[in-house]
């Protein structure tokens, strides 16, 4: 499979290229670690390799160049919560507990990684809003305080003036905020991590996976310009999980696409009176996020849907990149019609029960994926417990994320295909003034 970087993401081309890039060309090649992907997943458990086995053979490998996957493509929110429209039972509540659990673990990776390596990722402890233009959204937002009351968030329901105030825009009428969450840059973070590799870490890339097979107890794994075999192999590719053969009844790609603007003038940013960097997510699944950045851009990302093949032509990137040029008019009216300054899709992975995956799925091969949009955070979490699971040891962090239920089974395509495709027409139908 061909995995297409479509090299629009502002947030890939805010940072210097890369050199010194190894592509896989070898035949026979053995290893003690295979990690497929390197996204905050892979880089994760391949760092905690690194840590655990100094003096051993470990590859990861990636299809195209390292964290260019959704890892540097996305909104850049490291959330603690997500919205939910209130639980009717003590057993719902737990079950929002413990997602929100595995998020508070998934801060602390970043926040310890951030640390240790002194990492700038203009990490901002901001909180961020869920805002909606819609009156009636009111009764969401307070069934979901109600929630976060009973676990402890600290947040507060915000309405118009005090919105147009804090975020420049009179689009919104009520809001919920919470005082948890983080936003950053996404491609910085990412490439911290490739840049603070472990030495016997070998990274490969625009090698991509074509066919892998268990043989007795190694893994064998074939390139386009040759093979590995491995004693033991993690799969950190998320979104291409499924193509890979993994899990496939547990889990679907979906394609998100975002545009950022150009960092608005001095004028611009005066007539929306200055605010202060701020992050909104959207009440309704299917509408607008949407973020002010700290140098004045805005992002905005409202499209998400069934996209086959996973390379989407600039044609098809253009007809979206519309679609947030009026999202953004719809906000910003004052602003100038051509502001935006690239457009990009990437692919995420998503579950039915929006539960990840973390699993052993034979006694040499291990996978960790599919965080339904919010896996900067838990992403990184998993990559390292996953490596430490394939250790063969046990962390009070590996016994959290366990104590989430699994996936729940999906059926086969193209009855799957068709579940979804209608779910998203109908989300967006109900999201319509929101996107
Ligand atoms: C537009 C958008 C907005 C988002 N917003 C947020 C947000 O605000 N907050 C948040 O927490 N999350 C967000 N997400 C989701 C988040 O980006 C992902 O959950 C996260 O990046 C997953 O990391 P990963 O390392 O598991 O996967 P990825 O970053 O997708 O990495 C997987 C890697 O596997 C590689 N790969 C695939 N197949 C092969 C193969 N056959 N051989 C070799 N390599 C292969 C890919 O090239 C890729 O680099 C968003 C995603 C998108 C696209």
């Amino acid at each position: 499979m061909k995995i297409f970087n479509d090299n629009s993401c502002s947030w890939i081309n805010d940072l210097d290229p890369r050199s010194n890039i190894k592509v896989f060309e070898k035949n026979n090649e053995e290893c003690e670690w295979l990690i497929v992907g390197a996204g905050y997943t892979g880089l994760s458990a391949a760092r905690k390799l690194g840590q655990l086995y100094s003096n051993q053979k470990i590859f990861l490998v990636d299809a195209q160049l390292a964290g260019e996957g959704a890892s540097s493509r996305n909104s850049g929110y490291l959330v603690d919560t997500t919205l939910n429209d209130g639980f009717t039972t003590n057993k719902e509540l737990d079950n929002y507990k413990k997602k929100a659990d595995i998020y508070k673990l998934g801060i602390e990776t970043v926040q310890k990684f951030i640390k240790e390596y002194q990492v700038d990722c203009d990490w901002n402890e901001c909180g961020k809003y869920f805002a909606s233009s819609k009156q009636e959204d009111r009764k969401i937002l307070e069934n979901f305080s109600n929630t976060l009351s009973k676990l402890g968030f600290e947040h507060n329901l915000l309405s118009n003036e005090e919105l147009k105030k804090r975020l420049g825009t009179n689009f919104y009428n009520i809001a919920l905020h919470t005082k948890g969450g983080i936003l950053l840059h996404p491609g910085k973070l990412v490439r911290a991590m490739i840049d603070t590799l472990p030495e016997n870490v070998i990274l490969y890339e625009n090698s991509s996976l074509l066919d892998w097979k268990k043989k007795n107890d190694t893994v064998i794994c074939k390139f386009k310009n040759g093979s590995i075999k491995t004693k033991k192999i993690i799969f950190a590719t998320n979104g291409f999980l499924k193509s890979l053969g993994i899990k496939s009844n547990y889990n679907f790609p979906i394609t998100l696409t975002a545009s950022m603007t150009r960092s608005l003038s001095d004028e611009e940013f005066i007539s929306l009176g200055e605010p202060k960097e701020w992050g909104v997510l959207p009440v309704r699944p299917m509408g607008a996020t949407i973020r002010m950045t700290k140098d004045r851009r805005i992002l905005i990302r409202n499209t998400a849907e069934v996209y086959n093949p996973y390379q989407m032509s600039k044609t098809e990137l253009n007809k979206r990149s519309l679609k947030q040029k009026i999202g953004i008019k719809k906000r910003f009216p004052e602003l100038p019609n051509d502001i935006i300054q690239s457009s990009w899709s990437g692919i995420v992975s998503r579950t039915r029960n929006s539960s990840q995956i973390f699993e052993k799925i034979d006694n040499n091969i291990f996978v960790a994926g599919c965080y339904n949009g919010s896996g900067i955070g838990v992403g990184t979490l998993f990559g390292e417990q996953i490596a430490i699971k394939a250790s063969n040891e046990n962390t009070k962090e590996i016994e959290t994320i366990e104590a989430r239920s699994k996936p729940t089974w999906l059926p086969p395509d193209p009855i799957l295909s068709i579940a979804i495709k209608t779910r998203l027409i109908y989300e967006r139908f109900k999201a319509k003034s929101e996107i």
